[in-house]
């Protein structure tokens, strides 16, 4: 299972030293993506002392800000005898793994009221690795009500060993020796280690490119920024074309902001300002006005297909114009099938005319170029790949060095689609015909048989490690596209018994692997026959899995027309998706926010780390995933986009950015991701497109090759 393969990698992490890599501060606290409490933050108390908390995490203010939306609360009583603590943790990004040089910690503070004697202001200490904390370090907050900025050399505190950013957990605020038991309230902001102390005036004046009402919100942008004493953007929102309010940042590698405002047929103003690396502000911006308006329901499906798109448009990798994996994250990395999904995406864009179609086919030359310099393992592209020189990336671990069978599938189903999308005669539409044909003929899918008598594929191959990870592809999951492009190869084809013999191999190598996987033995045989919620599953593991089983194959694949021995995969991705949403309905463990408005259990981004949700108590921790009922569009439309209404009316605030939706999100916990990721956002785009109009579906199902496998493949079939 790929997912569960990931986690596994994630253990044997290691960090890839490349200077060329963006560097990100070393953050403990910005804002939180949540209104009520910080996720990232315990608090505790005993005796007569008390520090305010919701749920023992420390609340948010959005009155009281450094940097808008909010700012953490830190409301104390110091008794005698008693004691309070407060820990702010750095959490880990997906890929936010580079980092600027640490010399000082830096933070914001502002206190309503005078705190003295400065015992009764708390203590202030860092958290190293193995939870200990350092000796505690003084500051002192400004002028009651003014924000004042608190700079440490981090030299200067004794055993920690602070150019290593990870070595340093969290910032600690605790009782100091004050007992006055009286309330005292700081406001803190802006936690972060900084490299220097100095700042420059940023060279660029700010200025309002495009600004666009929606539904609920308005999207701005402006110039792509390259100036680098940009520390960030902010934004400052108007009613009435005077007062004008910050609402939020934006970080300078982003040049677009999505201002949630929650009311439709308002009129409002905006200007922005930049900050620099001591937050000093600019001038502001000249103001645009703008508008939101209702939306009809197409419309709406329009928004969100286009704010998917952007994701692989304004947010590719620089060099190639191919997919980051998330954003934040690596922004010189190249995640393989991500790339192939926003190709897709490339093609719902140039349709629907979110760019010209001259300027999609001139992207897309500009990432075939890319990728025939790329480094290929028998035609078949790594997971990742560096986008500064081409090769690959071992993000996952150093036994990860070499293809990856999988993502080059995925990377084939978007190519194999463009090719027939560019169907044109001018020049730029038939060299991308060509050289896509030039890459789709090179991969040896009958290299990743091992040898010649064997039944499986296997996901990966190392140069030098060989089949040190020796993961045989066996169905049912997110992997049939990989059996059905290597059946269709017209260079390096598969024999098309494999189909059987692999994906749904019956023999105990197929059975092992799956109760393996699905902790149950339903749907062992890759057959299921049982009966969940109603729905009689023909094929699948447990009662279905993740929804993205049913997406990645199919973006390009038309389910409608993949039938074999045991089933139609439309009709059985129908019942895995109905599936889903009955258990979201039902809702077992009783989480927040699960309803018929509401669901969808995939594979995502959390708290501390991606996991597969499944529609089974013991794979569900309830969080919700958006492009797992938004891609399951096809299947459930009625249900679908119930849920993407509800995602976007109702959490839209915390859940809808530039890029569309955030990633995840989980009401119980009061969570939510603050990245998006390039495997789940393209799928929203492409699978609302097959609903509406087929566009993916008709282009990939009209290669001949395609068809030709198909037919190979079906004839094992009913
Ligand atoms: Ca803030």
């Amino acid at each position: 299972m790929k997912t569960f393969l990931l986690l596994i990698y994630c253990l044997f992490f290691t960090l890839i030293s490349q200077a060329q890599e963006y560097e990100y501060f070393y953050n403990f606290f910005t804002n939180s993506p949540m209104q009520g409490n910080f996720y990232f933050s315990r608090t505790s108390s005993s005796g007569g002392s008390s520090v305010k908390n919701e749920n023992n995490k420390l609340p948010v203010s959005e009155t009281q800000f450094h940097t808008p939306g909010n700012a953490l609360e830190l409301q104390y009583i110091n008794s005698a005898g008693g004691k309070w603590q407060s820990v702010i943790y750095h959490h880990d990004l997906r890929g936010v793994d580079h980092f600027k040089k640490t010399t000082f910690l830096s933070f914001w503070v502002m206190s309503p009221a005078a705190i003295t004697p400065s015992e009764e202001l708390p203590a202030l200490q860092l958290m190293r690795k193995d939870s200990s904390l350092t000796a505690i370090l003084k500051f002192q907050p400004g002028d009651p009500n003014e924000w004042k900025q608190v700079v440490i050399p981090l030299g200067t505190i004794k055993d920690l060993d602070y150019k290593t950013p990870g070595s340093c957990i969290a910032i600690v605020f605790s009782q100091n020796k004050g007992t006055d038991g009286k309330e005292h309230t700081l406001f803190v902001d802006d936690m972060e280690f900084i490299s220097s102390n100095v700042a420059n005036e940023p060279e660029i004046s700010p200025e309002i490119m495009s600004a666009k009402g929606y539904a609920m919100h308005v999207d701005i942008a402006w110039e792509k920024i390259t100036d680098r004493n940009v520390r960030m953007v902010k934004i400052y929102r108007s009613e009435n074309g005077k007062n004008y309010i910050p609402v939020g940042i934006q970080q300078p590698y982003i040049n677009r902001y999505a201002d949630f405002t929650g009311e439709t047929g308002k009129k409002y103003h905006y200007k922005i300002s930049f900050l620099n690396m001591k937050y000093q502000e600019t001038k502001l911006s000249s103001s645009v006005s703008v508008s939101t308006h209702t939306l009809s329901d197409e419309e709406l499906l329009t928004m969100v297909q286009e704010a998917s798109f952007r994701y692989y448009w304004e947010g590719a990798e620089a060099k190639s114009g191919l997919s980051k994996e998330d954003i934040p994250g690596r922004q010189n990395m190249i995640a393989t099938g991500a790339s192939g999904f926003g190709i897709m995406a490339l093609l719902v864009g140039a349709d629907r005319e979110f760019v010209s179609r001259d300027e999609a086919a001139t992207r897309l030359v500009k990432i075939l170029n890319f990728l025939e310099k790329a480094e290929t393992f028998h035609g078949a592209y790594p997971h990742f790949i560096n986008g500064l020189n081409a090769k690959v990336e071992p993000f996952f671990g150093s036994l990860d060095n070499g293809a990856d069978l999988v993502e080059t599938s995925f990377l084939m189903e978007g190519l194999l689609a463009a090719k027939e999308y560019f169907s044109g005669i001018t020049p730029k539409e038939q060299i991308i015909r060509k050289k896509i044909t030039g890459l789709w003929e090179k991969v040896e899918w009958d290299w990743f048989r091992q040898n010649p008598d064997s039944k499986f594929l296997y996901w990966h191959w190392s140069p030098d490690q060989g089949w040190v990870i020796n993961h045989n592809l066996i169905g049912w999951n997110e992997t049939m596209v990989t059996y059905l492009l290597g059946i269709a190869s017209p260079t390096h084809p598969i024999p098309p018994g494999m189909y059987y013999s692999g994906w749904a191999n019956q023999d105990s190598v197929g059975q092992k692997y799956r109760i393996a996987w699905g902790g149950t033995t339903d749907g062992s045989m890759y057959t299921n026959g049982n009966t969940y919620y109603g729905y009689s599953l023909d094929v699948g593991v447990s009662n279905g899995g993740p929804l993205f089983f049913t997406h990645y194959s199919y973006m390009g694949y038309d389910p409608h027309a993949i039938t074999d021995k045991y089933t139609n995969y439309f009709t059985n991705n129908q019942k895995i998706a109905k599936i889903n949403y009955c258990y979201c309905l039902k809702n077992p463990k009783q989480f927040k926010g699960y309803n018929e408005n509401s669901w969808g259990l995939s594979a995502s981004d959390g708290p501390y780390d991606y996991s597969a949700d499944e529609p089974i108590p013991a794979r569900d921790c309830g969080k919700i995933t958006p492009t797992a009922a938004i891609s399951s569009y096809p299947y459930t439309p009625e249900e679908s986009l119930k849920a993407l209404k509800t995602f976007y009316f109702t959490y839209g605030k915390f859940l809808w950015g530039e890029y569309g939706f955030r990633d995840a999100f989980n009401l119980t916990d009061n969570w939510c991701s603050e990245i998006y990721m390039g495997l789940n956002q393209a799928p929203m785009a492409v699978m609302i497109e097959n609903y509406r109009t087929g566009l993916i579906w008709n282009m990939f199902m009209i290669n001949k090759d395609i068809l030709n496998g198909l037919k190979k493949n079906l004839n094992g079939g009913k």
